[in-house]
Order: C-alpha cells, then structure tokens, then sequence
C-alpha cells in the first residue's frame, strides 16, 4: 500500500469497511495517514486480515467496531468507541449497506424496514453523534455512499432506490448546515462495482437466464453502464480520500458519479 501524509493527523470511521468499497475507502484513507476505525460483519479471521492489509502503512493506527448500522444506539457507541481508541472523528464515510430485489407488490417489508434502516438512517444517526465535534473543531468531512440509483431508478430495487435518493437529500441538507464551516458532506455515486453486494445479482441473472457468470456481469454493465467496466473499489477509495482533500473543500452538497458514464445517458 503506498502511503502520503495528506491526512496525517486525521482520524476515519468507514462504516461497513469489511468488504468491497468500504474496504477499498479504508485502504486510500489509511493510505493518505489517516487512523481508521473498521466496522462491518465477517468472521474473526476475516476481521483480522483486513485489520492486517491496512496497518501495512507503518505506524498507522486502525481499530475495529462489530457495531450494526441498523441499531441507533449502536452507531452513537461506535463513535464514542472511535474517540477512545483513536481520538476525534474529523472523517465520516457512511458506506455499510444491503440490497434486495423484488417487484415493489412482492417486497417483504422486513427487507424494506431493513434497507432503510442500513443504506439511509444510519447516515443520519452517525451524522448526528459526529457533526457536533466537528463543528467544535470547525474540521470535518462526511461522505455517504451512495449509487447512480440515488439519481435514477430502476425496476425491483424499490427500497434500495428510496433509500438512496433518501442519502442523496440528507447529503444536500447536512452540505447547507454546514456552508459556512470547514465541514463538508457530500455523496459519491457509484455506478456497478463487482463486489460481493453485485457478485450476488450477477448470480442470480446468471440462474435466471442460463447464463455463465461472465455472460452475466457483461449482461449487467451492457444494460447500464456505457464503458462495459466495472469501476473498481480503489477508484472509488480516491474519490473519497479527493473529497476529504483541501482541494474540495468547496465541494458541498454534490452527489459524484463514478459510473463508467452510467448517468450521462
Ligand atoms: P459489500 O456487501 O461488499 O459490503 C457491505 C459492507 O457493509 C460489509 O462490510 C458488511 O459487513 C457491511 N454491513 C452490512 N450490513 C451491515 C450492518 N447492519 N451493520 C454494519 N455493517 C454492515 O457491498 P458493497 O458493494 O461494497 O457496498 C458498499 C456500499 O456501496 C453500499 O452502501 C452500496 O449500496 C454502495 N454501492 C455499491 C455499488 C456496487 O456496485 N457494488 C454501487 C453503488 C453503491
């Protein structure tokens, strides 16, 4: 992992940084000299290992929190656990998230209660416990993941679009309450990146319609997403370490695609 000391200094809670983009964010933040805390689900050994890939960077500090994302109260101690172990939180990026697929009639409402909860109130309740010290330290950057379909939708993926449009208009409202600081927030929106969350539709297209697993992912990126690549977690890992730079510090409010062109069309 190379490493820069752009924020050196600077600690980062990544929600749901066991896997996939949330993994790719730690990486570049730590990779930047930033303290990270880790959060998400995973077997012990799992944890360890991604505990390990991060503190590569000598020196760094890196700690982890099984908090889940659909427990408020969880989130709050999660925050408070990052200021014990690690110091203030000056970096939040609000990433766990669920998916499920299902014609809206059909949609059990446990799984819309569930993606709510995860892919959109926890952004809330974690920018909640963690505006208040960056305004007193007037420093803060905030992050929400969250997708092109937080700008469009697309047909049985009712509760995740919801949820992230939902992210998209807190991004903007927490962007304006905080205008006249040194805190920003804002969302990236990624178009298909292949991990385990999209390793799971490609599956089911693949079962679906008697497809092999490659026919299926360039199916999927065929269907939406104009380059036929998938972005990658590292991309979107520098996006986010971009947005946490003083270089953006006028960027507020927006919602950045990292799409391969998905939402040009
Ligand atoms: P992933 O399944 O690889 O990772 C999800 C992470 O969230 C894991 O670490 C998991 O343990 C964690 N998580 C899930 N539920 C949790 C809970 N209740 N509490 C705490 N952690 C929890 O998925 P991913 O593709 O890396 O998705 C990350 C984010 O990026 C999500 O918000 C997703 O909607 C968004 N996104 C993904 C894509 C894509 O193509 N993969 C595209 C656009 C947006």
């Amino acid at each position: 992992m190379s490493s820069s000391v752009m924020l050196k200094g600077r600690v980062a809670v990544v929600t749901g940084s066991t896997s996939g983009i949330g993994l790719g964010v730690a990486g570049a933040l730590a990779g930047h000299g930033a303290a990270v805390m880790l959060n998400g689900f995973g077997s012990r050994e799992a944890i360890a290992a991604v505990k390990k890939e991060i503190t590569a960077v000598p020196g760094l500090a890196v700690s982890y929190s099984a908090a889940d994302m659909s427990k408020p109260g969880e989130i709050a101690e999660m925050l408070a656990q990052t200021e014990r172990d690690l110091g203030p939180v000056d970096i939040l990026v609000n990433n766990a998230g669920i998916q499920f697929t299902a014609p809206v009639e059909d949609f059990p409402v446990e799984r819309w209660d569930a993606i709510l909860a995860i892919n959109l109130s926890a952004a809330f309740h974690g920018i909640r416990a963690a505006l208040p010290g960056m305004r007193r330290r007037n420093w803060g950057r905030i992050v929400n993941i969250a997708s092109t379909h937080g700008l469009v939708g697309s047909v049985h993926k009712a509760a995740y679009v919801a949820a992230k449009h939902g992210v998209i208009g807190l991004t903007k409202v927490v962007a304006l309450e905080t205008a006249t600081t040194e805190v920003t927030c804002n969302a990236i929106c990624p178009g298909w990146v292949l991990t385990p969350l999209v390793e799971k539709q490609v599956e089911d297209l693949a079962a679906r319609e008697g497809l092999s697993v490659a026919q299926a992912r360039q199916t999927l990126l065929a269907d939406k997403q104009p380059s036929g690549e998938f972005a990658t977690t590292q991309q979107i890992g520098a996006a986010v370490a971009f947005l946490c730079s003083e270089a953006a510090a006028q960027i507020r409010g927006a919602a950045l695609p990292v799409d391969g062109g998905w939402l040009a069309q």
